[in-house]
């Protein structure tokens, strides 16, 4: 075929490209669309790689639009372009505010996905979370920014023409129309920052209230399936209610006073038969570290934001973590002080966890029973009198957590429905019956015995070498992809992150892979900062410079990850090294 042979006959073009046919110039002269249009036109039924001539800056008047990079074949992930225009009628109103600006980018994204529904362009878009990402961004002056995937048309290996012309001049035109600010549901885009500002102004309003919680009431928790993060509808749902004694009333910018249950500081435990809908207000909990979108069911669900859920993660790798407070002496003698493994057991992976948490900054963890490992969350009498305490290097959590509160000021929200230990501990206690919950600190209490807690010192911060941080392969190519799911390709490594349950988009696995190179690259992993210090560093940055900071040169579409999530996929690196403890 003409590929094949064209590629020996100009291999003396090859640019180290291992016989790659070299790329066609780019079009010359004058780049409007007019010009785009005829090109592609006159491109029909031509060679595919032709596509590539593409490449660049086309002036269509009011907006840019780029074509940043160009599919080899029709089957190749798909081309990506940009449409940048500066002013698309945007008010200040809805920009100059950081958090409209992100809600308003965000409801344009939708906006846009649902415009071109049924064309051969792609626009990512979130879930039921309103999170900062690359594909529609408006900018700090109001500019319109998106970045968007285009399966380029081919018959066969030859160029569709017509169809690019159709794609690119005239459904991006109109699409650029469909967001113009005098085209869209104004009032809508209005309402949807309103109630984003409102989340963000009641999660902020957290530690004066002396909250790590809140639950609004009329909250619908529950999912429609293990499957679909959508609210659950229907007669069956039961609308969240607090309980009295824990009713807190909030004023917000926009809706005005809201009442809902307060999570207060220090240890709160959830109790409850099976199926009483623990692990489903948890979950809830877990996401409320982030904004929902208006009809959520969840968007007056808030939590804290350095909030993590603690599980256990039997199998996963540890680096130099210092797990001394959960574990005094293995039998193989190593120092828990600076534990190293390839291959944690349950208890060691989620005393790991908390740690790792605690070291860059978590000063509220969420536990849930079904995810954790017993023998690190309790230890009964009848165990310790067979298994006595020299023979026993776990420090159970129910020991850890008083202190953990009480001198390093880190609460913990923990679901427990199958032993009353915690009731010795607990400040709080909500039961829930048939998904409606009651305050039972009281009765609780009376069952409650004495108990004497261990001691929690801060584990030490961890210096990681920067270049153990490496996304590029052995043959010096940087890799940076999703696989399966929940495994990001960093490089040599995969990084299994299926038991970080607050990567809640899979943009944000990307994410924080783009993230990790910018903390080894960018100079925030210097070889002296500590880990906490790097992400410091690297969060002042994104503040200043936005989502772009991540992947100004990355082709893909990718999500903005917490510190917590970014610390996560490193921790799990196994190509980690860390050169001192302090
Ligand atoms: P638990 O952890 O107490 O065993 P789950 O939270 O897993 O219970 O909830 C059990 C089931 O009840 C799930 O299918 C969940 O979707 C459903 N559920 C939870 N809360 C509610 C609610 N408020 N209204 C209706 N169904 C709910
Ligand atoms: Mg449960």
């Amino acid at each position: 075929m003409t590929g094949r042979q064209g590629n020996g006959h100009r291999g003396r073009g090859g640019r180290g490209g291992g016989g790659r046919r070299p790329e066609p110039e780019p079009i010359r002269g004058v780049r409007d669309d007019a010009r785009l249009s005829q090109e592609l036109l006159k491109m029909d039924g031509a060679s595919y790689g032709r596509y590539k001539s593409l490449q660049g800056d086309w002036d269509f008047g009011d907006f840019t639009l780029t074509v940043q990079r160009v599919q080899s074949d029709p089957f190749a992930p798909p081309s990506r372009i940009r449409i940048f225009r500066p002013d698309a009628g945007i008010p200040s109103s809805a920009y100059t505010d950081p958090v409209r600006r992100r809600a308003t980018a965000d409801f344009l994204g939708r906006l846009a996905r649902r415009r071109l529904k049924g064309s051969l362009l792609r626009i990512d878009t979130g879930g039921q979370e309103v999170i900062a990402r690359s594909s529609c961004q408006v900018g700090a002056d109001g500019a319109l920014d998106l970045r968007i995937g285009l399966e380029l048309p081919g018959h066969g290996r030859r160029i569709d023409g017509r169809t690019a012309e159709r794609e690119l001049c005239r459904r991006v035109p109109e699409l650029v129309d469909d967001l113009d600010w005098d085209e869209i549901d104004q009032k809508g885009a209005e309402a949807f920052a309103d109630s984003v500002v409102d989340t963000v102004a009641l999660r902020g309003a957290l530690p004066e209230h002396g909250l790590v919680a809140f639950v609004a009431d009329g909250a619908v928790l529950p999912r429609r399936s293990g499957v679909s993060d959508e609210p659950l509808r229907g007669e069956g749902v039961v609308p969240f209610v607090s309980p009295e004694s824990l009713r807190v009333s909030v004023d917000l910018p926009h809706r005005g006073t809201v009442t809902g249950m307060g999570v207060p500081e220090g240890i709160t435990l959830i109790v409850g038969g099976g199926f009483h809908g623990k692990s489903t207000l948890l979950h809830a909990l877990e996401r409320g570290v982030y904004d929902h979108v208006p009809e959520d069911g969840r968007e007056l669900v808030v939590t804290r934001e350095d909030a993590v859920k603690i599980r256990a993660e039997e199998g996963r790798g540890v680096e130099r973590v210092d797990v001394g407070p959960f574990v005094r002496n293995l039998p193989t003698g190593a120092d828990t002080s600076d534990f190293r493994t390839e291959n944690a057991s349950g208890s060691t992976s989620q005393a790991a966890n908390i740690c790792e948490a605690v070291e860059v900054g978590s000063r509220t963890l969420l536990v849930d029973e079904d995810s954790t490992a017993t023998n690190l969350m309790i230890r009964d009498e009848r165990m310790q009198a067979l298994v006595h305490g020299d023979r026993e290097p776990l420090v159970p959590f129910v020991d850890l957590v008083r202190p953990l509160h009480r001198e390093h000021g880190v609460s913990t929200v923990l679901v427990m429905g199958g032993s009353g230990d915690y009731f010795d501990v607990a400040d709080h206690v909500i039961m829930l019956d048939a998904y409606h919950p009651h305050d039972v600190t009281e009765r609780a209490r009376a069952l409650a015995r004495e108990r004497t807690d261990a001691e929690f010192a801060m584990p030490k911060a961890r210096v990681v070498d920067p270049r153990s941080v490496d996304a590029r392969t052995d043959r010096g190519r940087a890799k940076l992809k999703r696989r399966d799911m929940d495994v990001l390709v960093f490089g040599q490594s995969d990084i299994d992150v299926r038991s970080v349950e607050q990567f809640v988009d899979p943009g944000q696995i990307i994410g924080a892979g783009l993230a990790l190179r910018v903390l080894a690259q960018g100079g925030h992993l210097n070889g002296s900062r500590t880990l906490a210090e790097a992400l410091d560093s690297l969060e002042r940055a994104l503040n200043e410079r936005g989502v772009m900071l991540l992947g100004q040169e990355f082709g893909g579409d990718y999500a903005l990850p917490r510190r917590h999530e970014i610390a996560a996929a490193l921790n799990r690196l196994r190509a980690l090294r860390v050169t001192e403890q302090r």
